[in-house]
């Protein structure tokens, strides 16, 4: 079972690397101060966090790209379309890709053009991959208070 607090960096009283620096009695002190004033139940349940068993995780959410020229190096996974957590479809997306891209290079090993077989994969991963991104994004800002994707018009 996992129990997670989370929170814009901006709101957080510590830095990134203090964060990843700190030991665990120091983040569940700050989990606990921080929602001091919401249902005592939920502090209760913090103070029962062993310490060697809490750590802090950082979570950026990468932001969809326009097309670029392919060559033969691609990427997939969160190389490419890392996201927010809050759908729960990273690893999925991720293990898609690989079909996908196996899909190809098992084309390219039956006489197709590589460079083609690439642009193909690289044309249907960016298009649900960037949709899982969006997604991701959309529930991530409802649920745990995420900062928006930067809109593409500006
Ligand atoms: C809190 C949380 C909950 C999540 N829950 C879900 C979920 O419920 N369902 C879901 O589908 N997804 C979930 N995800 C997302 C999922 O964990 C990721 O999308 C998935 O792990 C991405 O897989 P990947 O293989 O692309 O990258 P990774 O899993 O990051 O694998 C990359 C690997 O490469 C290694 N590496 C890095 N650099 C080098 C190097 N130079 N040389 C050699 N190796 C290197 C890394 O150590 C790592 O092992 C969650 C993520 C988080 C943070």
């Amino acid at each position: 079972m996992m129990c997670l607090f989370s929170a814009r960096t901006e709101l957080l009283p510590h830095t990134d690397a203090e964060l990843h620096r700190a030991p665990g009695q120091q983040l569940r002190d700050m989990a606990a101060g921080m929602t001091r004033s919401w249902n005592p139940l939920l502090g209760s349940i913090i103070a029962l966090w062993q310490p060697e068993s809490v750590f802090p995780l950082t979570i950026r959410s990468s932001v969809p790209l326009t097309p670029w020229p392919t060559s033969t190096v691609t990427l997939l996974g969160d190389a490419i379309h890392a996201m927010s957590p809050a759908v729960g479809v990273g690893a999925n997306t991720a293990l898609r890709d690989a079909l996908a891209l196996a899909t190809q290079l098992g084309k390219a090993a039956r006489g197709a053009d590589l460079v083609s077989s690439l642009h193909a994969y690289e044309a249907d991963m960016t298009a649900y991959g960037f949709d899982a991104v969006r997604t991701s994004a959309r529930y991530g800002q409802q649920r745990i208070g995420q900062a928006p994707l930067p809109d593409p018009t500006s």
